[in-house]
Formats: C-alpha cells, sequence, structure tokens
C-alpha cells in the first residue's frame, strides 16, 4: 500500500562528544490523524506504534505547513516554509528538472557537522535531477537505500501488503499495510533494544500529510477532523506525532502547538548542533520534550498546496483558534460526506474568514462569525488579531522561484529498461506492474 510504505527514514547515529542521542526520524507517507489505535481508530491494529506513545511524549495539535507530499518532506529537512525553498506548487514529478536546491541546509547537513553518521531510506521525493544531482546524497545523507518519488508514479497506485500481513487485520488492504508498518518499527525498536541503545535514541514518528480520501477505505483516516491530503483543514494539516527517548522524556500528551517545521531547530538544540544561517519557520521545543516549559511556538500558518503571493496563507491558527481566508477542495479529499473537501469546491474567499475554536471544535464545524447576531466582542478582538497576523506573515514573507515550474525532461524519469522505446512508457518496472 502506497501510503504507508513510502516513508521517509532518517537514522543518525551520533559519533560525537557529550553524549548528543542516535536520532531515528520516521516520516509516514498520508497517514491520518485518526489512524493509530493510540489515536483513537477503533479498527487499527498499531501495537508498537502505541507503545511507543505510551512510552513517549503525544502530541495532539501537531502540524505540518502543506498538506502534500514534497513541499512536507521540503519543511521537514530545512526547518523553512515550502514557499522560501521553491518547492511549490504541487510535487516534483520524475521526469522535474527541479528538486531541493543544494544550498538549503537539510537536518542531515545540520547533523553530519555535528558528528553525525546519517543515512535515510523510503522515498525521497524532493527531486532527481541531471544526474541524480538533489538525491540524498547530495543532501547531506551519508547512506541512501530507497526510491526517488512515489511509487504511483511508474503505472498505477499499488496498495499491498506482505504476504505475512495480507488479510491480516480488521481493516482491509489499508489496515493490513498499516500494521505491516507497525511491525517494522517493532522490528527497528527491537534491534535497537538489542544493542542496548534504547536510552541513547530519540525517536520521533509523524507523517508528512492526511489521508488520501479518495481511496475511500484504502485510504487513510483523519478521525473527528475535517477533510484530508490536499486541504488546509485539519484533517489534511494536523498528523500523529509521538517522540520517544526513556530516560530522557516522560511519557504523557502535550497540547503544545507543534509543526514539524520544528524539528530541525529542536534537533539542534537538543545535540548541539548550530543552526544554519538562514531564515527558520521552526522553533526550538526542547523544552516541551524535556518537561522544562511551554512551547514558543504561538502561530502556525497553512498555505493551500498550489500557493501564491497574491492570496498568502490560507489559514492561520493562533493558540486555540483557527481562521480560514480562504478555502478550497482537492481531489485528494474526494469522497468525503463534506462537499468542501472535494476537488469540485473550488478556491473561495471568506470575508470575513470562517473562524473555529479548535479546543471545544476541533472538527471546525461551527463556524463562530457564522451567526451574526451571535458574534461577542472576544470573538471580534480574536479576528481583529487573526487578520493582524495575516497581513503581517504574507507582507514578510519572500517566495523563491519555484523548483517545481523549472519544466520537465523525460529523459531524467529513471528507466527500469534502459535503451527501450518508445520512451518513458516502456519504462515500467515488472514489480510494479500487474
Ligand atoms: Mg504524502
Amino acid at each position: 500500500m502506497r501510503a504507508l510504505w513510502a516513508l521517509l527514514l532518517v537514522l543518525a547515529k551520533g559519533l560525537a562528544a557529550t553524549n548528543p542521542p542516535n536520532i531515528v526520524l520516521i516520516f509516514a507517507d498520508d497517514l491520518g490523524y485518526g489512524d493509530l489505535g493510540s489515536y483513537g481508530h477503533p479498527s487499527s491494529i498499531t501495537p508498537n506504534l502505541d507503545q511507543l506513545a505510551a512510552g513517549g511524549l503525544r502530541f495532539t495539535d501537531f502540524y505540518v505547513p502543506v498538506s502534500l507530499c514534497t513541499p512536507s518532506r521540503a519543511a521537514l529537512l530545512t526547518g523553512r516554509l515550502p514557499v522560501r525553498t521553491g518547492m511549490y506548487p504541487g510535487v516534483l514529478e520524475p521526469s522535474s528538472l527541479g528538486g531541493l536546491p543544494l544550498e538549503e541546509v537539510t537536518l542531515a547537513e545540520v547533523l553530519a557537522a555535528r558528528g553525525y553518521l546519517t543515512g535515510m531510506a523510503g522515498k525521497w521525493h524532493l527531486g532527481v535531477g541531471p544526474e541524480g544531482v538533489f538525491l540524498p546524497p547530495h543532501q547531506g545523507f551519508h547512506r541512501f537505500l530507497g526510491i526517488p518519488y512515489s511509487h504511483d508514479q511508474h503505472t498505477h497506485y499499488p496498495q499491498f501488503s506482505g504476504q505475512s500481513f495480507a488479510g491480516r487485520s480488521r481493516r482491509g488492504p489499508f489496515g493490513d499495510s498499516l500494521m505491516e508498518l507497525d511491525a517494522a518499527v517493532g522490528a527497528l525498536m527491537t534491534a535497537i533494544g538489542d544493542l542496548g541503545l534504547l536510552k541513547e535514541t530519540l525517536v520521533i514518528f509523524t507523517s508528512d500529510n492526511g489521508p488520501e480520501t479518495m481511496r475511500m477505505t484504502r485510504g487513510g483516516c483523519s478521525g473527528l477532523l475535517r477533510c484530508g491530503k490536499g486541504t488546509t483543514f485539519e484533517g489534511g494539516i494536523r498528523e500523529p506525532a509521538v517522540v520517544y527517548w526513556p530516560g530522557h522524556i516522560t511519557p504523557g500528551v502535550t497540547h503544545e502547538l507543534a509543526s514539524s517545521l520544528d524539528v530541525l531547530p529542536t534537533l539542534a538544540a537538543l545535540t548541539g548542533a548550530p543552526l544554519p544561517n538562514v531564515t527558520l519557520d521552526g522553533f526550538d521545543l526542547s523544552s516541551v520534550l524535556l518537561g522544562t516549559g511551554k512551547s514558543p511556538r504561538q502561530s502556525l500558518f497553512f498555505y493551500p498546496t498550489y500557493p501564491d503571493d497574491v492570496h498568502g496563507v490560507f489559514a492561520v491558527r493562533n493558540g486555540k483558534y483557527k481562521a480560514h481566508f480562504f478555502t478550497q477542495g482537492s481531489i485528494h479529499s474526494d469522497t468525503t460526506p463534506d462537499p468542501a473537501c472535494h476537488a469540485a469546491s473550488p478556491l473561495t474567499a471568506h470575508e470575513p474568514p470562517l473562524l473555529y475554536n479548535l479546543s471545544e471544535d476541533p472538527g471546525e464545524n461551527y463556524n463562530l462569525l457564522g451567526v451574526v447576531a451571535e458574534i461577542t466582542p472576544g470573538m471580534l478582538r480574536v479576528l481583529k488579531k487573526m487578520q493582524l497576523l495575516k497581513a503581517q506573515f504574507d507582507a514578510a514573507m519572500t517566495f523563491s522561484p519555484s523548483q517545481i515550474a523549472r519544466g520537465k525532461d523525460p529523459t531524467l524519469q529513471i528507466c527500469c529498461q534502459p535503451g527501450c522505446t518508445p520512451h518513458p512508457t516502456c519504462c515500467q518496472c515488472p514489480d510494479t506492474q500487474g
């Protein structure tokens, strides 16, 4: 099953002094907020991930800045919003000329400079380029074992699990694959334990974007959240997230605001690595992890999958409130009962914005400004604050030239039958057909 097996795994082994931890960062693909047993799914079988959640810090309010693979992965690895790094609009294709610019400083490069041996396995989706110039070995990773992009970009969506998991879950093919992912995480944790490194290893698990509900039961689940992948509603951007580091992180649940953008500055702080000399959009959340303080993050800003500097951010979260200034449906969120999620729902400006209290209404069902007679002075103060936050944020943002708009060269697509014709349609690899 594509959504879960196309995961990004970063392994980093600390070689430097003063005992910085080993780091394992697992980035699932298209896994929704409601998919894990520990996040409330009634029929998923995820005992190993649930064990991580029980023994670590489980986030309830952890976000990605864009609900799509390429920009989300870029944000994780750079701590910067994708519009700053040119990783917009949409996603990179197998024949794309562009990729994550080499001058961007990745998490792997930050840790490598600190003396870490770094590796990456699974889906990359941050560009290949001529001579593979954008692949992980050129972005700070000493080792790479994986695929350059989503494997549905060979011929179709493979949704499968290994023989030992097929038909074993109570949740159909998606559940089988999720069960297999969970078992892989369990095997990884067993290996770390066998090496006697559990207390010296920091493990992070989260996902790149919400579920692909267009696949119906073969897609993921955003639980009680609205819509899924491709939208700026909560189901697209709010993710399960667990950080596990026994002996250092007290098990529990945190409601502090957090983002995948915060991973780079947080790990830099925990390892003593210097931060890159660039504008970062992430915050150091080490105080949240170690239980020594609150999150310095007060706000989150969400771009659509096809952003531009005329509309700016579509949605803003500040504290418990979220305002949607624009909304747009997505094909990735088709088939849900809510038509606002669907591709047929066009780009819509909201003036005043849709305003939700996510503490009371995480499903974004009840617009606080929906009934004029019920609008209170407190709501108006929240509205003005949200409008100011958006205006200030948009005014300060500079879009970098798009890497994805650089165009395509069909010869860049990796071919399993080199030299065949007609190229590239003849390139399908045997194990991805049928
Ligand atoms: Mg994804």
